[in-house]
């Protein structure tokens, strides 16, 4: 049974920070939402973003594409997929 990204379900809000900066990254959502949503951002190296998500699938990892308004930097942080439906929890 596939489990499901608490992100994505809105379970949890996970803050990153930016590992250029330090400052704190947005979650821009799930990252294949994000290239159907927002294709124009072609000059994302998506080659070097792919590299960093393999496996996703088979080990219930969910990418989310994490941006730093400070230094314009992406990121992908993979998410665990929780198999059981949680408390909602926000927290920023
Ligand atoms: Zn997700
Ligand atoms: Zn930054």
């Amino acid at each position: 049974m596939r489990g499901s990204c608490p992100v994505c379900n809105g379970f949890r809000v996970i803050g990153k920070n930016c590992t250029q900066c330090g400052k704190k990254a947005k979650d821009f959502g799930k990252y294949t939402d994000y290239f159907d949503n927002y294709s124009a951002y072609e000059e994302i190296d998506t080659v070097k973003l792919t590299d960093n998500i393999k496996n996703d699938q088979s080990e219930g990892l969910c990418p989310h594409l994490y941006y730093c308004e400070n230094c314009h930097k992406e990121s992908i942080v993979l998410i665990e997929e929780v198999a059981e439906k949680e408390t909602p929890l926000f927290f920023d």
